[in-house]
Order: structure tokens, then C-alpha cells, then sequence
């Protein structure tokens, strides 16, 4: 195990777009974070038994939510103080990440965080429009970003990243890359950026059937992303991920991790761990999740991972990095057959100049990360 991963599923109000597991339950937080502790000593005590892993070290945690910058203080300092005893002998951190809303982020809340073993804070910013910000309901305004970053900057964290989303309903290119321009001038070291999904079952996706907005069109949200990546690089951001730009030497590692198959653990409701050979998930609520643990059993459900669905995993996470998949290490791990298949497969992409091979790594080049689901699919494996 590489990674641990901490969900932390509350929410103070739902956004309109969102689909991931939370709640608003904000009553049970403390019960919950008792029973993280509580299922860290349970998967501790199992791992302790499985001699192949037990000496593995975790060298990134990560904090995503729901919103777990509603974590009070003393719950975070309770689930740090938990983590350094359950794990006291696997601990080599190098990356501890916090998912934070920016109006949680108050001068007081950013010292907290320095004083844990925070060192890189990610934010969900989405736009700098006030007008987009309450469209999408969340909590924040434009002066609160602005806020958050200093506050962050001033307690001395130095890893700052952000998310922001393009493609709003009647969004022009030029308001795009006014945001664009705004998040630059924060001058933080990660930003990650995604076209506006309309995930079934979301009230933005009912505002769509209902045809109370407009989704931009496709050609619209490829100029965006193009000028996503020229606006990027030309500040000095690598674009080492579809959706993910970093300044030199601050990519996430917590994330790079599971775009390369190293194992990972999940705690909380809803959270997935993999180690190579299987992937299991907790199940997504909250009330189970900690009767479960209360219990002393693990409520989890798993999947053994056959060779396909490996190679299935390997193309639809290693394909979004800039390294794309290292094919001398495909050969030795999958054998001939599932090489010999993802070439002869890549070659049409390869000829029309939308993959490349360099340095024994098969990638999308700029023109095929426009149409990466597609050159995916098309590598996915299918027995004939
Ligand atoms: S704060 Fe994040 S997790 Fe919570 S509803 Fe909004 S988008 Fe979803």
C-alpha cells in the first residue's frame, strides 16, 4: 500500500452537478470520524496478518469529500493522532492532502492546518463568477477564493491546488479564459480543470431534459479545453494529466499513484482500496458504514481482478498521463498477447497521428487528448 485515502462524505448543502456519495448530516460527524479510527485498527489489525503487505509503507494520505474542511479542529487532530498510532510503523510521508471549501478556509482554519501534517490543501474553486458560483449552489463567492488562498499562503502552506470547471450552460470562450486568467494570477501550483458534466440523476441534468438550459455545444467545449492547454503551458504549468497542470515538482502524487496501478487504501463510507489483485468499496452510507464498524466488521464489498480487467484498468488510467503506458512493463506484467493486441489496436491512432510511442511509452498526442474516450475504448480488450 502506497496511498491511504480518508472519505469524508459531509456536505453542508448539495451542489447542483454533484453525483459523489455525501450527505448532510453534518450531526453524525463525530460518530464518523470515531469510526474511522475504528476501521483503521480493523484494517490495520488484518493487514498486520497479510506478512506480503505488512511492511509496505504509506507515503501520501488524502482527504476528499464531501467537504472534509468541515472537520472541526479536534476531529482532525483525533484522525491524525489516530493515524500516526494505527500506522506509527508505515508511516514515510511525502504528500498529506486536504480537499477544502474555500469559505471553510478562515485565517484560524489555515493555521489549523499547518499545525497537522497538511502540507498541500486542493480547493474546489469551480469559477471565479458569482453569478456561475450560485447557478452551480455552491457555498463560496469570488471574495472567498481570493481569501482562502491568502489565508493559506500567510499560515506558510506552500502546496495550493485548485479545481475549476468550463462548459457552463451559455459560458463564452472569453469568459473561460477570464477565469483562466484569475486562477494564473493566484499563482498556486496545481490546477485541475474539467468541462461541466451532466451526470444523471443531478439537478442540473433534470435542468437540462427540462430544457431550462442549454448545454454548450461540443466544438464550443473543445476550443475551451484547447485554450485550457495553450493558457496553461505558456505560464509554465506541465500538463502531465488529461485534466491536471502542475508546476515543476508539484504534481500530485497522491493521485499519480492510482493513474499507475500502485495499491491504495480506502477508509470511510463509499471509499475503494486496490491491491493489484482486487478492488473493494464500503458501502455508501453513512448509517450502515458506522453500525458496521461499531460491529467490528468490515463492510465492504470486493471484486478479484482478473488479467483483463488489469489491462482493462491499466489503459483507461495509465493512457490520461503525458507518460502514457510504459510498454516494456506491459510485456513483462500482461505476457505477449495483451502487448502484442494493445499495438496492433493502437496502430490506426498511431498512423493518423493521434498516439505516439517514445521512449518504449504508447500516448495520446495534443490532437488525440481531444478524443481520448474514444482511442480508450478502442484499446479496451475484447476476446475474438
Ligand atoms: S461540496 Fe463537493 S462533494 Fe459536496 S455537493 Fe458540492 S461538489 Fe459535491
Amino acid at each position: 500500500m502506497s496511498g491511504l485515502y480518508i472519505h469524508i462524505p459531509f456536505c453542508a448543502s448539495r451542489c447542483i452537478y454533484c453525483n459523489f456519495y455525501s450527505t448532510t448530516q453534518q450531526m453524525l460527524q463525530q460518530q464518523y470520524v470515531d469510526a474511522l479510527c475504528h476501521e483503521m485498527k480493523l484494517r490495520q489489525a488484518e493487514l498486520a496478518k497479510d506478512c506480503i503487505h505488512s511492511d509496505h509503507k504509506i507515503k501520501t494520505i488524502y482527504l476528499g469529500g464531501g467537504t472534509p474542511s468541515l472537520l472541526t479542529e479536534k476531529q482532525l487532530s483525533q484522525l491524525f493522532a489516530c493515524i500516526s498510532k494505527v500506522w506509527s510503523k508505515h508511516l514515510d510521508l511525502q504528500e498529506v492532502t486536504i480537499e477544502c471549501n474555500p469559505d471553510d478556509v478562515t485565517t484560524a482554519y489555515a493555521i489549523t492546518l499547518k499545525n497537522l501534517p497538511i502540507n498541500r490543501v486542493s480547493m474546489g474553486v469551480q469559477t471565479f463568477d458569482d453569478d456561475r458560483l450560485s447557478f452551480l449552489k455552491r457555498r463560496h463567492n469570488r471574495e472567498d477564493i481570493l481569501h482562502a488562498v491568502q489565508n493559506l499562503r500567510d499560515a506558510g502552506i506552500e502546496n495550493i491546488s485548485i479545481d475549476l470547471i468550463f462548459g457552463f450552460p451559455e459560458e463564452t470562450l472569453e469568459a473561460w479564459q477570464s477565469d483562466l486568467h484569475e486562477a494564473i494570477s493566484l499563482n498556486v501550483e496545481h490546477i485541475s480543470a474539467y468541462s461541466l458534466t451532466y451526470e444523471e440523476g443531478t439537478p442540473l441534468f433534470h435542468l437540462l431534459k427540462q430544457r431550462k438550459i442549454k448545454a454548450i455545444s461540443e466544438e464550443t467545449d473543445l476550443v475551451m479545453y484547447d485554450s485550457l492547454i495553450d493558457t496553461l503551458a505558456n505560464t509554465g504549468y506541465e500538463h502531465y494529466e488529461i485534466s491536471n497542470f502542475a508546476r515543476p515538482g508539484y504534481r500530485s502524487i497522491h493521485n499519480s499513484n492510482y493513474w499507475h496501478e500502485i495499491p491504495y487504501m480506502g477508509v470511510g463510507a463509499s471509499a475503494h482500496s486496490y491491491n493489484k489483485s482486487t478492488r473493494s468499496w464500503n458501502i455508501s452510507d453513512i448509517n450502515a458504514y458506522i453500525d458496521s464498524i461499531q460491529n467490528n466488521e468490515l463492510p465492504r464489498e470486493s471484486e478479484y481482478l482478473d488479467l483483463n480487467t488489469r489491462y482493462d484498468d491499466l489503459v483507461t488510467t495509465a493512457l490520461r498521463t503525458c507518460e502514457g503506458i510504459n510498454l516494456t512493463d506491459l510485456l513483462k506484467q500482461y505476457g505477449r498477447k495483451y502487448h502484442d493486441y494493445m499495438l496492433h489496436e493502437a496502430q490506426p491512432h498511431l498512423n493518423s497521428g493521434y498516439m505516439q510511442i517514445k521512449n518504449h511509452h504508447l500516448s495520446l498526442t495534443r490532437k488525440g487528448l481531444f478524443t481520448a474516450d474514444d482511442i480508450m475504448s478502442d484499446l479496451i480488450y475484447i476476446e475474438t
